[in-house]
């Protein structure tokens, strides 16, 4: 990153002689700061923004609702490590770009939202679509403000995009009304601020990274758990490192998932349930002890689990759990410290334990179970059959956004992830609906990739509409939907004497026909010999194709040991 000034105070194109307008200015220092992707819906007050984003080379991205808009950026800024920008109008479509605020707080991810407002002028008033934007943003951002006075827009354009990746990364909001939009500025007066450099990358005392390594080597049952903070920390190489070093188990998190290959030997996530419960020193990677991990209790977890804890965020050492030894730093960085204490040091965990050989007769028991019902050829389908025809036509070199109940949480044990962010899913807060938005961020973000969606039909139907912007933008897109009709799954046939039970969708939904609407390939599944094929045609040549692809709606997961949500001790 460069630290050159605002040119918006040299260059007056855009302005008339010697000003400039806000909305040209606030474009131009978006760009300046790095954000070179807008996705949203556009209307009053925002139109001209966008138009003027794209004169700036910010490109723009038109989409069909603001919640899809919001989550697209915020996969765009997750993947590229630098907040991506969503414009909505105001009231309404602030409301509706919440969700992603919410989300990317949730999941700790940076983007930044810009929510068009009414006059400042005519506040308290009444006025079209007036809201307290601020005010309702606020708790969901990690900053927040309005723009209120057009010759300090860069200065909270930087304000937003730092504060948005230094330290735990969060969404910024900033609050654009009309007349700062619309108002002439003297380029004199114009405040310049500096492009935002890459985030401080912080290390730690070697003390404590001498700690670290006795209470792993004091370990008899160590694990370690990669989360997504080591995703965005872009710590992918020194983790590797670090677990072939010390020849360590590791366990990925959702979307930790890939920052060390998930067919990696070391890698133990089919015997997942054993790992959590059993390990007694965990070393936990830019992860949380939040649902997703069963809060570090029991009966998840060993009762007197000694934890090593590597975060950015100091908040959030000894969250539910006390930490033994807390690593506050940058992923990449205290990593590296490991790493070269481990040179030194020269240990590693012994290749023949009790543990070793728990774990991996764990793993191959489940393995046999899954294997057996990727085997079932038996129509209606399961979800594992699919599955399998999917896993083995994934494309190459490609990001996997999934969501729905079934269809992600069974997705997530059979598609192997390789390489860091490349997966997207209901993360963090559990949103269903984030599946279309994420794939036009990451198709966009990272173009020349074929980015494949595994959706349930429930969570399509949230942001079904968006496929119209995967066919005008011609993205690379796969839309894979596992129907079971419903939430949960729903009947076969509807009852014409009565309402369909809460969760039901139409059972004789074809889903794939948006294609003929909009453009597009599209497939349509109901037999296990037909899946291989479709999905290979699916994921060659351009553009968006769609396989919509009947399951039984009573399919199910294999047995579990413990239920969803299983409380605490
Ligand atoms: P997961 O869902 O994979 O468990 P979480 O979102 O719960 O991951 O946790 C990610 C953690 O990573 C957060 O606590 C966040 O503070 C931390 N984190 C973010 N950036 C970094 C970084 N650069 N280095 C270390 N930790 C980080
Ligand atoms: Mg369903």
């Amino acid at each position: 990153m460069t630290t050159e000034t605002s040119p918006a105070a040299t260059d007056t194109t855009n302005g008339a002689g010697e000003t400039i307008v806000g909305a040209v200015l606030l474009a131009r220092e978006l760009k300046r700061q790095g954000v070179d992707y807008m996705f949203g819906v556009v209307g009053f007050p925002v139109s001209e923004l966008a138009v003027y984003a794209q004169n700036e080379g910010i490109r723009y991205i038109g989409m069909r609702n603001e919640q899809a808009a919001s989550y697209a950026a915020q996969a765009a800024s997750y993947l590229l490590g630098r907040p991506q920008a969503c414009i909505v109008v105001s009231g309404p479509g602030v409301v509706h770009g919440l969700a992603g605020l919410a989300n990317a707080k949730s999941n700790c991810w940076p983007m930044i939202l810009i929510g068009g407002a009414s006059a400042i002028s005519q506040n308290g008033m009444g006025a079209f679509q007036e809201e307290n934007q601020v005010e309702i943003a606020r708790p969901l951002s990690k900053y927040a403000h309005a723009l209120d006075r057009a010759d300090r827009i860069p200065y909270y354009v930087e304000q937003a995009v730092r504060t948005s990746i230094y330290g735990r990364p969060g969404p910024a909001y900033l609050d654009a009304p009309d007349d700062i939009l619309l108002a002439e500025v003297p380029i004199s007066e114009v405040k310049e601020t500096q492009v935002v450099p890459d985030p401080p990358r912080p290390g730690v005392p070697d003390r404590d990274i001498q700690a670290a390594l006795s209470a792993l080597k004091s370990a008899e049952r160590p694990l370690v758990i990669v989360g997504k903070g080591m995703a965005w920390a872009r710590a992918e190489n020194e983790v590797l490192e670090f677990v072939e070093k010390t020849q360590l188990p590791f366990l990925p998190t959702p979307m930790g998932k890939g920052v060390i290959d998930d067919d990696h030997p070391l890698a133990v996530s089919p015997a997942r349930t054993l790992a959590l419960r059993e390990a007694d020193v965990v070393l936990l990677l830019g992860a949380r002890l939040n649902w997703i991990l069963h809060f570090g209790k029991p009966p998840r977890w060993a009762e007197d689990v000694r934890i090593v804890q590597v975060d950015i965020a100091a908040e959030e050492i000894g969250t539910n759990v006390p930490t033994e030894v807390a690593l506050v730093g940058d992923g990449a960085a205290v990593l590296a410290q490991l790493n070269e204490a481990v040179d030194e040091d020269g240990w590693q965990y012994a290749s023949e334990t009790t543990w070793r050989s728990q774990l991996a007769s764990k793993v191959e028991e489940n393995v046999e179970v899954s294997a057996q019902l990727m085997a079932d050829e038996s129509t209606p389908m399961n979800y594992y059959r699919p599955l399998q025809a999917i896993r083995d036509t994934l494309p190459e070199d490609t990001i996997i956004v999934s969501e729905g109940a079934g269809t992600m949480d069974i997705g997530r044990t059979v598609l192997p992830n390789r390489g860091a962010r490349t997966r997207l899913d209901a993360g963090t807060y559990g949103t269903m609906g984030v599946g279309l938005g994420f794939a036009i961020g990451a198709a966009i973000a990272q173009p020349g990739k074929r980015i494949v969606t595994l959706e349930g039909d429930a969570a399509f139907g949230f942001s079904g509409m968006e496929y119209e912007t995967m066919v005008r933008y011609n993205l690379p897109i796969t839309t894979i939907i596992l129907n079971n009709n419903g939430i949960g799954g729903g009947p076969s046939v509807l009852d014409e004497d009565r309402d369909p039970p809460p969760g039901a969708y139409h059972p004789d939904a074809r889903y794939e026909r948006i294609a003929d609407m909009f453009g597009g390939r599209s497939y349509y599944v109901t037999e296990p010999d037909e899946l291989e094929p479709a999905l290979r045609e699916a994921n060659s040549g351009e553009g968006p194709t769609i396989v919509h692809i009947r399951i039984d709606p009573r399919a199910g997961r294999k047995p579990q040991q413990f239920g969803w949500h299983t409380p605490t001790n």
